[in-house]
């Protein structure tokens, strides 16, 4: 097996508790599932309908102003945003349109059908969705290319601990609609791969990345 992102040999552990086979790639720092427990989009969507996203919860609106306290001191000049996957809540296109910033929201299965490919933008965020995906490097590419010329994007994906048997432990991978986990590396060589700089990471679950 190759490494979906860097193309190295990658070296498989199983995980006892659910006898998933996972796979680490020691060059970018991936993590990925045997794809066998990749899910399809009907049975990711009956598990997202159980989250409980209520946009007037003051615990929903400090999570997305972590990340917006993050990000933002590193962005400079952005007007448009897109915020890609944003689930069935806009919230955070909202607190983004507080700011000032003019925002327009994609979801595959809440907002579908809201992208238009001629379209684009200064700033790209996305929090909480590359974890799902089952092509992170083609998306990654896809999300580039709406950006503009020195346009942003920032993303929200927890980090794992990059050790196998702490890997073990994490709750993370636990969601079954997790299946693909990154660190700071992984997002630097998907941004040497589409010509664009890792800017800042938090060490845990964020990156700002700039497009050349
Ligand atoms: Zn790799």
């Amino acid at each position: 097996m190759h490494c979906h992102i860097c193309r190295k040999e990658v070296e498989s552990f199983v995980d006892e508790k659910t006898q998933i086979t996972y796979y680490h790639c020691h060059g970018c720092e991936y993590i990925f599932k045997s794809p066998e427990n990749y899910q399809d989009f009907s049975t990711q969507e009956e598990r997202y309908n159980l989250h409980e996203n209520n946009e007037n919860d003051a615990g929903y609106q400090a999570y997305f102003q972590r990340f917006l306290d993050f990000i933002l001191p590193n962005i400079k000049e952005a007007k448009t945003v897109l915020d890609f996957g944003c689930g069935r809540s806009t919230l955070l296109a909202s607190m983004l349109e507080k700011e000032g910033f003019v925002c327009d929201v994609y979801d595959p299965i809440y907002h579908p059908n809201t992208l238009d490919d001629s379209k684009k933008y200064d700033l790209i965020v996305s929090t909480e969705v590359f974890e799902h995906l089952h092509q992170p490097r083609e998306v990654f590419e896809s999300l580039i290319e709406r950006l503009e010329e020195g346009g942003y994007l920032a993303l929200q994906t927890q980090f794992h601990p990059n050790d196998v048997e702490q890997f073990k432990k994490w709750y993370y991978h636990q969601d079954a609609t997790h299946i693909v986990f990154f660190r700071a590396k992984t997002f630097d060589v998907l941004c040497e791969q589409n010509d664009c700089e890792l800017i800042t990471d938090n060490n845990k679950n964020m990156v700002v990345i700039k497009k050349s």
